[in-house]
């Protein structure tokens, strides 16, 4: 009677494996080694003799009657890799369903023509005498996780595309303000490689001036904030202060913390080039390359208000050359041109590097001489004009013979003129120069 019970319990538990064994999505393949190193199947579940096609009668024959060639071969040479490294293994395959597959019965998922991905685990068994006599190979379709990863590449390769074509300068970086990556536009706009910038710590782009301004930056970023443009600049390998617009978006890892920023900064250098020329340009003359009679008043104004600071002196010269009129009339328009070159070149040599030449008029010049001790010191000026004048002027094989005039005035405690009457007053110190036979100084 137990007997009997115990018969019962070891069938129910057979049928139990048997279902559990035909129920399982892997497809699994149990193969003898023959002693003539031939394999034949002597079991497989009921989804990997659908798959393969195999009937009763495919067991116990060579797999070589039983597998197409070329099917056959490549699990040949990997049972024998098992057999050989006496371990388990795995590999990876893709195969198209065969044409002929018949896709009629109920739970098949294959359509004859797919293309199926399939990962191999090859396990052999041995005995104890380590002879190995059996594989047992467990197959699984990993068709879905496959197309997964490829989709994945495939977005990949078209976001490295984007990336890698914007003409914006663009990186990322992790939380610790290290470089995670660099596209093509910030290796050319910032000089280094990509193997450089990503693997040095101590590379920085951040010019020493600008580091408080980054922190806040950051600050904001892991506040969440998008960074709007805004101009800053940048050092290059080669060490050259860039400008450009940047921007920051900060950048959340899979748990939705705080993981870093991208950032993309536009080249701005052509534009901000442009505005340094028209700046250059509404402050100097085109022709001297001096500055002009606005910059000459704006600082006028400020070296006033540093003057009264500093207690000190400040001189304005007012020089307007001697009877240019005749030079350009008999000599024309063009030496008269060469002639105020040479002539604020010559001026510019007689006074200090930070004092002040503007050309404020057709033929008129002014020098703003700052932090005088003395007045005295710039009589010695005047004088020192005058007489660089007295050397031989060659302009363009013509020797002529030029003077100037010049009225001096002087901003000095107690202060009180604004700037115009300071100008104002040179002006009609010069006008007594002129009045007094030209080539001379005149002190308001
Ligand atoms: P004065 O001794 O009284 O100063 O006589 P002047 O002939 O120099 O007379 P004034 O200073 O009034 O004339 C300045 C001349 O400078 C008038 C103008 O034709 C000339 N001039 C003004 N701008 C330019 C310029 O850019 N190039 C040239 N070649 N001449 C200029
Ligand atoms: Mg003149």
């Amino acid at each position: 009677m137990s007997a009997d019970k115990n018969i019962l319990e070891s069938l129910n538990k057979i049928d139990l494996f048997s279902q559990l064994f035909n129920n399982m999505s892997d497809l699994v393949y149990v193969t003898k080694v023959g002693k003539d190193g031939k394999f034949s199947y002597v079991l497989a579940n009921e989804p990997a003799t659908s798959f393969s096609g195999l009937t009763t009668k495919s067991f116990g024959k060579p797999l070589e009657e039983v597998l197409p060639k070329a099917v056959f071969n490549i699990i040949e040479a990997k049972y024998k890799q098992a057999i050989d490294s006496g371990e388990p293994i795995t590999y990876e395959d893709k195969i198209l369903v065969s044409p002929s597959f018949s896709s009629n019965k109920p739970n098949n998922k294959y359509a004859p023509g797919q293309l199926v991905y399939w990962e191999s685990t090859i396990t052999p068994v041995c005995n104890q005498n380590g002879e190995c006599t059996h594989l047992l190979a467990v197959v699984r379709d990993i068709t879905e996780r496959k197309e997964r990863e490829n989709e994945l590449k495939r977005m990949n390769d078209r976001f490295e595309l984007v990336w890698n074509s914007a003409a914006d300068a663009m990186y990322t970086f992790d939380r610790h303000q290290n470089f995670v990556s660099v596209n093509k536009s910030f290796i050319n706009l910032l000089g280094w490689t990509e193997e450089e910038i990503l693997n040095d710590r101590t590379i920085s782009i951040i010019p020493m001036n600008s580091k408080e301004d980054l922190k806040e930056i950051i600050n904001r970023v892991k506040n969440g904030e998008v960074v709007p443009s805004h101009e800053v600049q940048r050092i290059t390998k080669h060490g050259k202060l860039i400008d450009v617009l940047a921007s920051y978006s900060p950048i959340y890892d899979g748990n939705g913390n705080w993981d870093g920023a991208v950032a993309v900064y536009k080249d701005i250098s052509e534009r901000k080039k442009y505005e340094e020329q028209l700046k250059h340009h509404a402050l100097h003359d085109y022709l001297t390359g001096m500055p002009n009679r606005n910059f000459f008043s704006k600082m006028l104004k400020e070296e006033m208000i540093r003057a009264e600071k500093s207690k000190r002196t400040l001189a304005v010269f007012y020089l307007d050359i001697d009877k240019f009129k005749v030079i350009n009339d008999t000599l024309g328009h063009d030496i008269g041109d060469e002639l105020l070159k040479e002539f604020s070149r010559r001026v510019k040599a007689c006074i200090r590097e930070k004092d002040l030449l503007a050309r404020i008029g057709g033929d008129e010049f002014g020098i703003l001489i700052t932090n005088l001790y003395d007045k005295k010191k710039s009589i010695e000026i005047a004088e020192r004009i005058l007489s660089s004048f007295r050397s031989n002027w060659l302009i363009e094989k013509h020797h002529i013979r030029v003077a100037s005039s010049i009225g001096i005035s002087f901003y000095s405690p107690p202060y009180k003129q604004d700037e115009k009457l300071l100008l104002k007053q040179a002006d009609i110190a010069l006008y007594k120069a002129k009045e007094k036979g030209r080539g001379n100084y005149q002190v308001y």
